[in-house]
């Protein structure tokens, strides 16, 4: 479904952008139909940005994006916008993906009218058909997003994603800005919403615990380069990587402290 082929980003900046900064190095990834990855490695280690090449958000420097056997970096813009609602992110901040302008109502209708996916008058049903997917109660309908709580907001900004039906989704670490205790219901809903539509998902976490939980196979990102990868349980038990054995104690560590 997804296939990531030696990508590399170098970031330059300053003056005649002598500053580089390789935040991806040479990475091969792929996800068949329905699987879930996921993206492991401390903050700055490169997930973000390669998360965001898989949809071609950004450029890589060097490397192919393949989506469902379709070379993204072969595509004119027209073309690439046609592909775009089968393809789309979960930001970490529900804040990002909605306006604080509109209802969660106007939030959910809004791609379905851009893409004009449904009929005018079955746009309703359809919002409040999305609206029960997410598990949201119907009577919030007609709130802004800032009368509703964190997870509230981001199964409405999922809601909005799904309306699109997309076949592959990117999560970058969705659930990151939530309290603890609803982390858990966003994430298995993520983890049904995916069984039930057959999703393609690449899940970035810091989180090798969350990534055991959400994803059949895990890529252990360091310094921009895959290190290891296999089943998030193989990995927890018998890490080959020493970089591996670092995020895992650093994981019982931080557990420790919160007081599991
Ligand atoms: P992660 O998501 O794992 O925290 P990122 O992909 O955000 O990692 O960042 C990887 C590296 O690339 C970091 O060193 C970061 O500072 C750098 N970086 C990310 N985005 C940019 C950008 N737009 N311009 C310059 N450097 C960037
Ligand atoms: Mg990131």
């Amino acid at each position: 479904m997804i296939e990531l082929e030696a990508i590399t980003k170098i970031y330059t900046k300053g003056f005649l952008r002598q500053q580089k900064t390789t935040a991806v190095n040479n990475v091969s990834l792929s996800i068949k139909k329905g699987g879930s990855l996921g993206l492991v490695g401390e903050s700055g280690s490169g997930k973000t940005t390669l998360g965001r090449i898989a949809l071609r958000l950004i450029e890589p420097t060097i490397g192919t994006v393949r989506f469902d056997g379709v070379n993204l970096m072969a595509l004119s813009r027209s073309a690439l916008r046609q592909i775009r609602p089968r393809m789309q992110i979960v930001f970490q901040d529900p804040d990002t993906s909605l306006d604080p302008r509109m209802t969660v109502r106007e939030c959910i209708a809004e791609p379905l009218k851009i893409w004009n996916l449904v009929e005018p008058q079955d746009r309703e049903d359809r919002v409040l058909e999305l609206f029960d997917l997410v598990g949201l109660q119907p009577d919030l309908i007609g709130r802004f997003p800032f009368e509703i709580s964190g997870g509230q907001k981001q199964r409405v900004a999922l809601a909005r994603v799904l309306a699109l039906s997309p076949e592959f989704i990117v999560a970058d670490e969705p659930t990151a800005a939530l309290d603890l205790s609803v982390q858990a219901q966003v994430l298995s809903l993520i983890k049904t919403i995916q069984k039930k539509t057959n999703l393609t998902l690449l899940f970035i976490s810091h989180d090798l615990q969350i990534i055991e939980q959400m994803c059949d196979t895990v890529a252990v990102m360091h310094k921009g380069a895959i290190v290891e990868q296999g089943t998030p349980r193989g990995i927890l038990r018998d890490p080959k990587d020493p970089y591996t054995q670092k995020l895992i104690d650093a994981a019982y560590e931080s557990e420790a402290w919160l007081g599991k």
